[in-house]
């Protein structure tokens, strides 16, 4: 079981039409605790994302993701856009030249792509934030290909483990980003970053079922 190129594309377009759908949730979910932005952030980014699509040399993975990384770093503002544009960024220089993926390296480049937003905004697991999704994910996935569980099965237990820990957002106060000036008055509401980061990994999970 590889991953082509093409189930990659299905992936990020599958992801833009999630964020479609949930632009106003993800507003209503940072108006609680932000300045109401991440919804339109989100659809900014992945409308400009579907409208480059066409124009990536078929072939390979890594300048798809390049693409998606650079697209949403030069069209979203607020924190999300970098932070997501480094996920792709990095997954991309770990899969540049490669027309499919081994189901580990996409669990590698995941891995690259958390890393990279890590180091990028200092975030740790237990701060609300994205990183309380997607690091949970990654652990799944990566326990789940190390049992030898087939590529479907890994992402749904990643889809899991991120939809958990995008729950378990709800209880924490925030130590990084806008909700953080909250203080304790951000604990009882969901992250909105945190719910986008387990939307990719639920996108991921259908296109690979
Ligand atoms: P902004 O906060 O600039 O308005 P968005 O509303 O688009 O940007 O995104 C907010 C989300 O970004 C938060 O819900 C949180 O998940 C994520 N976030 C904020 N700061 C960080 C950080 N330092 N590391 C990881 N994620 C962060
Ligand atoms: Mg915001």
């Amino acid at each position: 079981m590889t991953v082509t190129r093409e189930a990659v594309e299905q992936w990020i377009r599958a992801y833009a039409d999630a964020i479609a759908e949930h632009e106003q949730a993800l507003t209503q979910l940072d108006m609680a605790i932000g300045d109401g932005d991440h919804g339109a952030n989100m659809q900014r980014g992945f409308q400009a994302v579907l409208s480059r699509m066409s124009s990536v040399a078929e072939g390979d993975v890594g300048a798809l993701f390049r693409m998606v990384g650079m697209t949403l770093l030069s069209t979203v503002g607020g924190t999300s856009g970098p932070l997501y544009g480094t996920l792709f960024l990095q997954m991309a220089l770990q899969t540049q030249g490669k027309r499919e993926l081994k189901p580990e390296e996409l669990e590698a480049a995941l891995r690259a792509g958390l890393d990279g937003i890590i180091a990028r905004g200092k975030a740790s697991p237990g701060d609300k934030t994205m990183i309380d999704a997607l690091k949970p994910a990654h652990d799944a996935l990566r326990q789940a290909l190390h049992q030898k569980a087939s590529l479907g099965e890994a992402l749904r237990r990643a889809e899991e483990a991120a939809r958990a820990g995008r729950d378990a957002t709800i209880a924490l106060v925030a130590r990084k980003g806008r909700a953080s000036y909250l203080g304790e008055r951000s604990a009882g509401h969901q992250d909105p970053g945190a719910t986008s980061a387990h939307l990719l990994m639920e996108c991921a999970a259908r296109t690979w079922m």
